[in-house]
């Protein structure tokens, strides 16, 4: 019998319900089964996990999933795969699909549900994710702070890189110090545009991402930290002096004291400042701010 991931099934299930890929949800479905082995092993699933894939497709990781974990929930936006979906997970009973958005998704109460149902190990997100919603959903899912242990997702290799990026490095930027501040990162693979059916345009890598138990850096106030992260980069020729000056109002004089005070020279551009230096100017900037 034809393995699920084989290009010859996929093919015999888009004939028989009639589905067409949709290049605008980023529907390019894994065919190659080391890749898919390196996801669910750099996962680090256990049999007492819940798993939660975003987007299954036709479902080759979820049911690869469902075969070491307690319980897997998916979250599929397009509703042609749900019926195919229904078929190729049928002999899975811990397993449910969702129709839905990701982005639209409480994943907070999707989790206290299956706690309350009695899935007690540890909470790992699992996701081929469509490349068109990449950093969306990586940002919805830290910024939300969703009570998950880890993040295993494949994504265009050009933002793997983004946020492995060092201080210094072309790549580097507002999403590496973002993604940094809540996690651990670590690489688990690369895969080629051939594992893919239909085939993308680019390569990707698949990345672990371990959230963080406590805040890596003492912060005034976390709101103000992404802002000067964001300011810092929004123009990133420019020196911090410049780029930083006009937040919450502070001017010339005043960005040039806090850049002095956290020990920053004001003439350094914010690719090359690190997640600890930011937090610094970020709690200079807070000091210096009416009410603090
Ligand atoms: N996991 C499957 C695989 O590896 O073969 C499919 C991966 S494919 C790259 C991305 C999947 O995400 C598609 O099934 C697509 O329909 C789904 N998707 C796209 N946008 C989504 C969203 N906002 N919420 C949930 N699923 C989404």
């Amino acid at each position: 019998m034809d393995k699920l991931y084989s290009p010859s099934k996929m093919a015999q299930l888009r004939d028989k319900y009639d589905f067409r890929h949709s290049k605008s949800l980023g529907q390019n479905f894994l065919s190659d089964k080391n890749i898919i082995d390196s996801i669910i092993e750099g996962s680090g699933i256990g049999e007492e996990d819940l798993v939660i894939e975003i987007g299954p497709g036709m479902g080759v990781l979820t049911a690869a999933a469902a075969e070491c974990a307690a319980h897997v929930t998916a979250v599929e936006i397009d509703r042609h795969l749900i019926p195919i979906l229904s078929e190729t997970l049928q002999e899975y009973d811990n397993v449910d699909i969702l129709h839905g958005d990701i982005m639209k998704t409480d994943l907070k109460e999707l989790i206290g549900r299956k706690r309350s149902e009695g899935v007690t190990g540890k909470v790992r997100i699992i996701g081929n994710l469509p490349y068109y919603i990449t950093t969306p959903i990586v940002m919805k899912l830290l910024e939300e702070e969703v009570p998950a242990d880890s993040i295993t997702v494949m994504m265009q290799k050009e933002v793997a890189e983004r946020i492995q990026a060092s201080p210094g490095s072309k790549r580097y930027g507002a999403l590496t110090v973002a993604v940094g501040f809540y996690c651990t990162v670590s690489h688990v693979t690369d895969a080629p545009k051939e594992v893919f059916v239909p085939r993308p345009k680019v390569d990707s890598t698949v990345i672990r991402l371990d959230l963080r138990k406590e805040q890596p850096v003492n912060l005034t106030d976390r709101k103000l930290f992404f802002e000067t992260v964001r300011n810092g980069f929004s123009q990133r020729r420019k020196t911090l002096l410049n780029s930083l000056t006009g937040i919450r109002g502070l001017k010339k004089e005043e960005i040039a004291s806090v850049l002095q005070a956290a020990g920053i020279d004001p003439v350094r551009r914010a690719e090359t400042l690190s997640l600890t230096e930011f937090a610094g100017v970020a709690n200079e900037i807070a000091g210096r701010l009416p009410g603090q």
